[in-house]
């Protein structure tokens, strides 16, 4: 039941640990998932990563500026001071940003609702994730 999230007046709003970096929506994000791919594993120092998708042009951030890093099409940000992974973003899907879970102010309103990269995921992570899940991505690309 994913396509009845709708705007509303409810801000969604995070930022890094160190707070130079604060970003925030008034849509309700599109898009909430784990991804279990050894790149987010690498990425966050977790055994796997949530997101909560968005599209770009509702998510507006203020502060410092985000650093980058990724090979492309893919681009990780992060705050350059604190070190905190924030967002990830694929050009071949140039209207979405995907800010990591643990950057939401209030990360307990966001509970995924599938997961990716089962391929990838380790055994000890099925565990705790019980969610419909695909083989690989969960956000097909053209
Ligand atoms: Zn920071
Ligand atoms: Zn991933």
């Amino acid at each position: 039941m994913a396509g009845e999230r709708r705007a509303t007046e409810t801000e969604h709003a995070g930022g890094c640990r160190c707070g130079r970096i604060r970003f925030s929506s008034t849509v309700a994000p599109d898009f909430l998932g784990i991804c279990h791919c050894g790149d987010c594993r690498r990425a966050s120092g977790a055994p796997f990563l949530a997101f909560v998708g968005f599209r770009r042009a509702d998510l507006h951030f203020v502060g410092a500026e985000l650093k980058t890093f990724g090979e492309a099409p893919v681009s990780r940000g992060f705050c350059g001071d604190c070190g905190s992974p924030l967002t990830y973003a694929d050009a071949r899907l140039p209207d979405r940003i995907f800010v990591v879970l643990g950057a939401m102010d209030r990360a307990e309103r966001y509970p995924p609702d599938q997961q990716a990269f089962l391929s990838e995921r380790l055994p000890f992570a099925a565990l705790t994730v019980d969610l419909p899940g695909h083989a690989r991505t969960s956000v097909p690309r053209p």
